[in-house]
């Protein structure tokens, strides 16, 4: 059997639209052998895709997608094979959670100045035990025809320097990737050019991030073409860490995006699970 690996994805426990055994079934449809859920701050929805994982026969890798801040801006790390019951890593997401409550009251603060009510009662809604992300605001402007496109709703509200947009204090990352280290995961620097960092600003987030304790980089992602993938894996052998695939999965809307459907590693670069135990 061809291994096919994909080491990003949501699920309802945060901004995707499949619950974890809807996420795995359709994994498993799109042949994927070795999956990693990496709910936004979040792992609850891992005991769910275990069960799921296990009855069809992929191997699942317990993940989780941290935001986290550096030079005050907004970095995701991904933990792969993590521990979920590691206790800074459990605090951590708990705290997580207050922190994106109280954001989303903020947010749904701004939305009010704006004339539109009621977005906090739709978000906490539709986020129910999950993480309360940004997706949900995007989900309610669109649902109550504020906007058109989900990312208009961030064009026009939700990012930064827009109405709604509120900053928020992130744990450091340097901290974000000890829980995972400490917790025996592995640290993988998420979707390295959406940050739209200099080579300069590049260099020196790879440099704090491998002394952090760093091991991995997104080198396959769903959006990236063969000239951003070449520019990665060339961070990625300079910096010697391994290369990630992962699909960044969120829902069946965006149709570019499928579980599983990625290019293959470059060659030269080591494969992140091979670090995996
Ligand atoms: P949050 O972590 O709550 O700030 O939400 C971030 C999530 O919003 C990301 O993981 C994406 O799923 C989504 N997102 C962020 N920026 C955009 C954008 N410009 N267009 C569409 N989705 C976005
Ligand atoms: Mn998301
Ligand atoms: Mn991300
Ligand atoms: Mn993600």
């Amino acid at each position: 059997m061809t291994e096919l690996y994909d080491l990003h994805c949501h699920s309802t426990a945060s901004d995707g639209a499949l619950s974890p055994t809807e996420l795995v079934q359709r994994a498993y449809q799109q042949g994927v052998t070795s999956l990693a859920l990496t709910d936004h701050d979040t792992t609850t929805g891992l005991p769910e895709a275990r069960l799921c994982a296990a009855a069809t026969g992929i191997k699942l890798i317990a993940g989780i997608e941290l935001s986290t801040n550096w030079q005050n801006k907004c970095f995701h790390i991904i933990g792969l094979g993590i521990d979920p019951d590691y206790e800074p890593l459990a605090q951590a997401t708990h705290s997580l959670q207050s922190i994106r409550l109280e954001r989303a009251e903020k947010i749904a603060l701004k939305l009010e100045k704006k004339h539109i009510p009621g977005a906090l009662e739709a978000v906490k809604k539709a986020a129910g035990d999950g993480m309360i992300t940004r997706t949900h605001f995007a989900d309610f402007l669109l649902s109550q025809n504020h906007v058109s496109t989900q990312q208009e709703a961030f064009d026009r509200y939700l990012a930064k320097g827009k109405p709604a947009y509120v900053s928020t204090s992130w744990a450091e990352l340097e901290l974000a990737v000890d829980w995972i280290t400490g917790s025996g995961g592995i640290a993988v620097l998420a979707h390295p050019l959406r940050y739209k960092l200099t080579a300069n600003w590049m260099k020196r987030l790879l440099t704090v991030f491998k002394d952090a304790g760093g091991q991995g980089i997104e080198v396959i992602t769903a959006r990236n073409n063969a000239d951003e993938i070449r520019l990665v894996a060339n961070y990625a052998a300079r910096y010697e860490l391994a290369g990630s695939v992962g699909s960044d999965f969120h829902s069946a809307v965006n149709q570019w995006v499928e579980l599983g459907r990625l290019a293959p590693l470059p060659r030269n670069i080591k494969p992140v699970w091979e670090l995996l135990g």
